[in-house]
């Protein structure tokens, strides 16, 4: 793949403008009809700087409103209220910001959600905390939860005046957005003289390291696939300079751990030459090469199945269940329905079939594939502990129990 030859890109470089690149891999999903943003796009790296990132994707004001409209993140079953483990996640980020943290400084968090870092920092002895989110369920549950001040509003409108922070918190946001450079401006704009941005993003460079279901680092979602070079050239190409930089690993879900890189610039006149990004790259070839290997026993698993010609429910909708639907012989299979516990996805459909809650399960008898390794053991327990079904259950690995 290192051969493959610089192309003309849709989408420029973010961090350093270039306009050709190499492909890396192709990524292809299924659709939610109705409730997808996109379904496939190139990752490429750029060929000038290294920066990777997917290219063939929406432009942002569509990703706005998928953001403001069909928002995964708000959970109406918890009313927004975060689980012990979000808890223990958030509290983490706060403990390693706040040593670079003045102890008065006016902070907003952009993508607050339900408000648990602004509560953690809050509980560290930062009081004037604000947040932002593009939904406003997110931005009510902050303030029904926590008491904090917080709204609904996007980078592009956060409803505060310029220069009005000494902190902006972005927390797994920047990877989803297609008009960083754009992004970039606009957090400047937000911060007062030397104020300080803090940036934390899934870390490329670690991929393969905690490689999951193949290729789910390239998902529904993330268009932008950081390393801590690119992050630091991109803070500096817009005129920060590095505070602090570190990795982490962040426990997501109950079965998920996330590498990321963080890292802390300041506001300056003089922001120092990076790097351009070497590790990225690489560390994306591997990771490709690596879920190559790993999917190749699921496209077995999904012509068996397939195979079987038996109508099948198709338990997620999620980013594994949309790429296996899409490319192997899982799309060719008697899907009657697909099952998925979000309820902005019930009501709609995936390739006409569609998608039903777990509570419409009951009186069903095909058999059920749980088409999700990250949550299997969640999905399979939900079947008989709380729903107590007794239809057969198939997994990506092999028959279940
Ligand atoms: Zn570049």
């Amino acid at each position: 793949m290192s051969g493959a030859p610089a192309r003309v890109l849709g989408r420029r470089c973010f961090r350093c403008g270039a306009g050709t690149g190499r492909g890396l891999f192709s990524q292809r999903f299924a659709r939610i009809e109705g409730g997808s943003v996109l379904d496939g796009y190139q990752v490429v790296a750029c060929e000038r700087c290294g920066t990777a990132f997917a290219d063939g994707v929406p432009e942002q004001a569509a990703l706005d409103r998928y953001y403001r409209e069909l928002s995964k993140y708000e959970n109406p079953v918890t009313a927004g209220v975060e689980s012990p483990a979000d808890g223990e996640r958030f509290a983490e980020v706060a403990r390693e910001l706040v040593p670079f943290v003045p102890p008065h400084a006016r902070i907003l968090e952009i993508g607050c959600a339900g408000g648990g870092l602004l509560a953690a920092l809050r509980d560290l002895g930062l009081p004037d905390v604000h947040g932002v989110d593009p939904s406003s369920a997110c931005a009510a549950a902050a303030v029904r939860n926590h008491g904090l001040e917080a709204r609904a509003g996007t980078l592009w409108d956060t409803g505060h005046p310029p220069g009005s922070f000494d902190l902006v918190v972005l927390i797994a946001v920047l990877e989803h957005l297609r008009d960083v450079g754009r992004a970039m401006r606009a957090l400047r704009a937000m911060l007062r003289p030397g104020g300080l941005l803090h940036l934390e993003v899934p870390d490329a460079t670690r991929f393969a390291e905690f490689a999951e279901a193949p290729y789910q680092q390239f998902s529904v979602e993330h268009l932008n696939y950081f390393s801590p070079a690119s992050l630091a050239g991109l803070a500096a190409a817009h005129g920060f300079s590095p505070v602090a930089s570190w990795r982490a690993v962040r426990e997501v879900g109950r079965q998920s751990r996330e590498p990321v890189v963080a890292a802390t610039f300041r506001l300056s006149d003089r922001p120092p030459d990076a790097p351009d990004d070497v590790d990225g790259p690489r560390a994306l070839e591997t990771y490709i090469a690596l879920s190559a290997q790993r999917e190749a026993p699921l496209r077995r698993r999904a012509e068996a199945i397939a195979g079987r010609g038996e109508p099948l429910l198709v338990w997620s909708v999620g980013t594994q269940a949309l790429r296996l639907v899409a490319n192997t012989a899982l799309g060719e299979a008697p899907i009657v329905a697909f099952v998925d516990s979000n309820p902005r996805y019930v009501g709609k459909s995936v390739r006409g079939r569609p998608i039903v809650s777990p509570n419409d399960l009951a009186g069903r008898l095909e058999p059920i594939l749980i088409a999700s390794t990250n949550y299997e053991r969640e999905i399979l327990s939900t079947i008989r502990e709380r729903l107590r079904l007794g239809n057969d259950v198939l997994t990506l690995a092999g028959d279940g129990s």
